[in-house]
């Protein structure tokens, strides 16, 4: 099986050895940079705090069904901030792009993700989906409109992952420890922005970020995404191509908080990560490729598998500015 990768150049066509060979190539880097100690796990609840920081796992998933696995890519662990990106598809396919970003701004925010300031001294609405303060204005367009388990519904189908459940103790613990989420809530009530209950809202948030994932499920998602909304599998169309090309262009300039910039020159996938130390890509192959390693960088982003994609995407021509 050859894959195509849109390029002209000798790398143009890549057989799945050779596709394998770059990506155990990119998981020897993000090894070797666990190994020096580096990067560290998010520590503000002790289900994310206790994970292993050595940890790692890479998959690949391509549209014929081929997985390409380096570590164990069926371990579970919370999906966090990635659920950002389901909380946008749902809301996306319910309300449209127009009524959507009424809402919330698509600009990146050059902040922390859980940032308060600019939301409160420069502008009413939050800066993006992808931030904190816009995934909870997002969830406040969704909390009356479906229930807890219809949304786990949908992220079993994004992700093509029908095992996906709340983990129930990691769920406790952002409930106890949200204070500064709570916070966003009532600041975006104080402004007249927030559409629902400010509890309920963060409850929905809270549970959204619970949601127990692999790095497979992450690869799923990101291959649905690359498809174009399709699930390429069952070829169900579950999100419209107009509103992907709308999550894939504010994950491309804000899918990795602050780091977003720089991953765009450097990467070039439309990515997301989470500060469980998940990170979800649509490469245009079309290729899935889901990653998680718990030691974060400076910045919340999974160390090892920000060095990963580096070699992942250089090698495989993925950046989506690529000459072709
Ligand atoms: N539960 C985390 C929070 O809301 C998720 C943030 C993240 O992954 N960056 O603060």
């Amino acid at each position: 099986m050859h894959y195509y990768t849109y390029n002209r150049d000798p790398i143009g066509f890549i057989d799945k050895a050779a596709m394998e060979q770059v990506f155990r190539e990119g998981y020897e880097n993000g090894l070797d940079i666990l190994e020096r100690g580096e990067g560290k796990v998010a520590d503000y609840i002790p289900a994310l705090a206790k994970a292993d920081p050595k940890d790692f796992a890479i998959c690949g998933m391509l549209i014929n069904g081929d997985i390409i696995a380096q570590g164990d890519i069926d371990r579970r662990f919370s999906i966090q901030s990635i659920s950002k990106v389901i909380n946008l598809a749902v809301a996306l396919r319910t309300y449209g792009v127009d009524e959507v970003f009424r809402h919330v701004m698509m600009e990146p925010s050059g902040d922390e993700f859980n940032s308060i300031i600019k939301l409160d001294t420069k502008n009413s609405l939050p800066f993006n989906p992808l931030i904190n303060a816009g995934a909870i204005e997002v969830a406040s367009m969704l909390v009356e409109k479906y229930t807890f388990e219809e949304m786990l519904q949908f992220a079993r189908e994004l992700c093509m992952d029908p095992s996906i459940e709340l983990d129930e103790e990691v769920y406790r613990s952002e409930f106890e420890t949200g204070n500064r989420n709570r916070a966003i809530a009532y600041l975006l009530q104080s402004k007249g922005v927030l559409l629902a209950d400010p509890q309920k809202t963060v409850d929905l948030y809270f549970k959204m970020c619970s949601l127990s994932v692999s790095a497979k499920s992450l690869a799923g998602l990101g291959l649905v995404l690359a498809c174009d909304g399709m699930n390429p599998f069952s070829r169900e169309s579950l999100i419209r191509p107009g509103y992907v090309r709308c999550i894939k262009s504010i994950m491309f300039t804000c899918g990795l908080y602050d780091y977003s910039g720089e991953f765009g020159v450097d990467v070039g996938i439309p990515a997301k990560s989470g500060v469980g130390g998940g990170i979800m890509c649509a490469a245009r192959v079309p290729m899935g490729i889901g990653l998680w390693g718990p030691a974060l960088d400076e910045h919340g982003n999974s160390i090892a598998s920000v060095r990963a994609l580096e070699h992942i995407s250089h090698r495989l021509h993925l950046h989506v500015f690529d000459y072709r």
